[in-house]
């Protein structure tokens, strides 16, 4: 449940909504995108506000991924995409 009171966008000055969105990160040629992640997002402009918690996942999960696909750069590998799901 969530409880907390909506955060508002500094920008656009709308309380952000709880949804999905789909996170991103690039770094040396590398994408990570994880898609479904719930966050605090703005109606305006898909700004996403996350979660302490939810940070604290996504860094451990892209530090793994970013591992896994830097190793795959290494060995000249012919797979360029993963799609990972759990559950
Ligand atoms: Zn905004």
């Amino acid at each position: 449940m969530i409880t907390k009171t909506a955060p508002t966008c500094g920008e656009h000055q709308k309380p952000k909504e709880w949804r999905t969105t789909t996170f991103e990160y690039s770094d040396e040629g590398i994408t990570i995108r994880i898609p479904n992640v719930p966050a605090w997002v703005c109606p305006d402009d898909d700004e996403a506000s996350f979660t302490p918690d939810t940070v604290d996942e996504l860094i451990a999960t892209v530090s793994e991924l970013i591992e896994t696909a830097k190793r795959a750069r290494q060995r000249r590998s012919v797979l360029t995409e993963y799609i990972v799901a759990v559950g």
